[in-house]
């Protein structure tokens, strides 16, 4: 395993940085196969380390591990549990400025953003370090005289957590944090375009001092290998995953023979809806917010900009001035709000779907190039985008606004919920009945109504539809890791 000074120069805290998979509490540092991987800058093109490229043979050594610590994890009290989470919440705050100095080397977010995410993924672990100690459970009037019946809740198990590289810290938190929480252990293997982030994460464990075998990481680039062990092992109990739907289908499929229990966080597809009585400043600083946040890599950007006729020429024209402010470059630079794409195929996406867009008649009326320098992509305006067009459909993933002009609430609920995704909407508007109303239609788990930012530790992220299903943080979030099980007690008199 290998870390080149691109990385630990830039570290208060070099030990941060590892490259290795971090299994029953001991960090390995080769693959069965032999084989490493890269992670590199997507700025620079730079590379930050080798990691051994670990794939079924380390995921069934790390489902051992996970299982023969559950027990123990379990029988521990709740305090006793929350405690270990306060501290790793205390050393991710403590560490923050290297955690996200690793975050923004290994997938390119502007450093302040990154800094933003590690504060967001540590909210949840102390949120859920908190609510450890209140799984409640319930009793029940027994049915008849004799009997009394009690609702208690158990952790589901070992839990395989898969996340995506869009959000490497954040991903992996919020679901990290209830699974232990409630006394569940955890395999997780990260994407492998980032997986220093979530091994940052098993560092500060290690030193937090949580039991080895509590939280194992698999970092491979064999994904299919890692994710089908993780489905087919009767040892797993329950699969956590975060990314596209298409992958999410084929994990339920794999999960069908185990009947094994899951929580979906997959793909979007927001509608951001404009009413004519919207507060036109705050519609588009909410639309910038919600739109070129990770350079529009979120699964709840702003997909399609709906924007009602009678505000539609003023909107557009201030979107346009304020999308000019954005600042294009290395995420790791004061005062740059977008940095690069993931991956070169990335950008061929976002051309793609423009290519096709200008085909079908859409006006470009800002950006809609790449810049030439690595996958760096400017913020791109549309107008005239209509229904058929294929960026309509599919999540766009990169900073790009396509404009949509609609007339009445009653055609826009329409096409806002024409699609199979339904994770995240907003829109803007001021009547009261129009602002009800339209919450009440959209048909989506997330409703942003005035205001573009909406993820927070206290509420239930999640969507409906193919978007998925499970809750991510807030009151609901631990419940996607506890079985419910009833006592039916027969008492005699006494
Ligand atoms: P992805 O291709 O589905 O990858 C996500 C994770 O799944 C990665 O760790 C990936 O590993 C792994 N994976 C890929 N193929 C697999 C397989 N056959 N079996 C098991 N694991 C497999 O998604 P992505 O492109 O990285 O992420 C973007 C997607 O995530 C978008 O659709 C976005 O909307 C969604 N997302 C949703 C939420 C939410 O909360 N709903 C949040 C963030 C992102 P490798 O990296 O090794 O390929």
């Amino acid at each position: 395993m290998t870390l080149t000074p691109v990385l630990t120069d830039k570290l208060a805290e070099p030990r941060l940085a590892v490259a290795g998979g971090f299994i029953n509490g001991k960090w390995s540092s080769v693959s069965s196969r032999g084989k490493v991987f890269r992670v590199s800058n997507p700025a620079t093109g730079e590379v930050l380390a080798q990691i051994p490229d670990l794939a079924t043979h380390a995921t069934r050594e790390a489902i051992d591990a996970a299982h023969a610590a559950q027990p123990g994890w379990a029988a521990l009290s709740a305090k006793e549990r929350a405690d270990l989470l306060k501290k790793l919440n205390r050393l991710m705050v403590e560490h923050a400025d290297d955690l996200a100095t690793i975050l923004t080397l290994e997938m390119g977010k502007p450093f302040k953003e990154a800094r933003g995410e590690i504060l967001y993924g540590a909210s949840f672990i102390e949120w859920f370090a908190e609510e450890a100690r209140r799984v409640y459970g319930d009793t029940i009037p027994g049915h008849t005289a004799n009997t009394r019946i009690t609702v208690i809740k158990q952790p589901v198990g070992v839990v395989g957590v898969i996340t995506p590289w869009n959000f490497p810290n954040a991903m992996l938190a919020r679901k990290l944090a209830p699974a232990l929480a409630a006394g569940c252990t955890v395999v997780a293997k990260p994407a492998s375009e980032t997986p220093l982030s979530a091994l940052a994460i098993a560092r500060l464990m290690e030193w937090a001092g949580f039991p080895p075998g509590v939280f194992n990481v698999v970092p491979g680039t064999d994904a299919a290998a890692i994710g089908e062990e993780l489905c087919a092992n009767p040892k797993v109990r329950k699969i956590s995953f975060t990314g596209s739907t298409n992958v999410g289908r084929v994990l339920m499929r794999q999960c069908a023979d185990g009947i094994k229990r899951m929580s979906m966080e997959l793909g979007g597809n927001a509608p951001f809806i404009v009413f004519d009585d919207a507060d036109l400043e705050a519609a588009v600083d909410g639309a910038i917010a919600s739109k070129f946040r990770n350079a529009g890599q979120t699964c709840v950007c702003a997909n399609r900009v709906y924007v009602q006729a009678g505000i539609h020429d003023a909107f557009v024209a201030r979107l346009k001035e304020k999308m000019a402010q954005l600042k294009v470059g290395n995420g790791m630079e004061e005062g740059v709000d977008i940095g690069p794409l993931i991956t070169g195929k990335a950008v061929d996406k976002v051309e793609d779907l423009l290519a096709d867009a200008r085909e079908q008649g859409a006006s470009i009326e800002m950006g809609g190039a790449p810049t030439g320098e690595m996958t760096f992509y400017p913020p791109t305006l549309l107008t005239g985008a209509t229904r058929t067009m294929r960026l309509a459909r599919e999540e766009i993933f990169g900073p790009v606004a396509p404009v949509f002009k609609f007339e009445t609430a009653q055609e826009v609920i329409e096409l806002a919920n024409a699609t199979e995704f339904g994770l995240a909407a907003y829109f803007f508007a001021k009547d009261i009945s129009r602002v009800t109303r339209v919450a009440e239609a959209l048909q989506y788990g997330i409703v942003g109504i005035n205001t573009g930012l909406i993820s927070t530790e206290v509420a239930p992220f999640g969507g409906v539809k193919q978007s998925g299903f499970g809750r991510e943080g807030s009151k609901y979030g631990i419940e996607d890791y506890l079985d419910i099980k009833y006592l039916c007690l027969a008492v005699d008199e006494v």
